[in-house]
C-alpha cells in the first residue's frame, strides 16, 4: 500500500524555488528543524539551494503537528463537475 506522500525512503524532496533543483533531505533532519521552528507552525522548515542559494521548499511534508505542506505545483487537481 503506497501512502499519498511524496516521501521517499524516509526523506523529503525539497525543490528550489528559483532553479528548480531537487534535493532529498532526511526526514529526521526536516523534523528536527520543524521542531526548532516551533514558533511558526504554519511555515515549513526551509533549506538553501546549493546551486543558487535560493530558498528550497518541501515538495510534500507532513509535520509532527499534523500540518501538511504540499507544494507540488506541477500536480494540479483536475476536477470536473
Ligand atoms: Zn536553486
Amino acid at each position: 500500500m503506497r501512502s499519498t506522500g511524496a516521501l521517499t525512503n524516509g526523506s523529503v524532496n525539497y525543490i528550489c524555488q528559483s532553479c528548480k533543483a531537487e534535493e532529498l533531505i532526511p526526514l529526521d533532519v526536516v523534523e528536527h528543524f520543524d521542531f526548532l521552528d516551533g514558533g511558526a507552525p504554519l511555515d515549513p522548515p526551509k533549506f538553501s539551494c546549493q546551486n543558487c542559494h535560493s530558498e528550497m521548499v518541501p515538495e510534500y511534508f507532513r509535520s509532527h503537528t499534523g500540518i501538511v505542506y504540499d507544494n507540488r505545483a506541477g500536480v494540479k487537481e483536475d476536477k470536473q463537475i
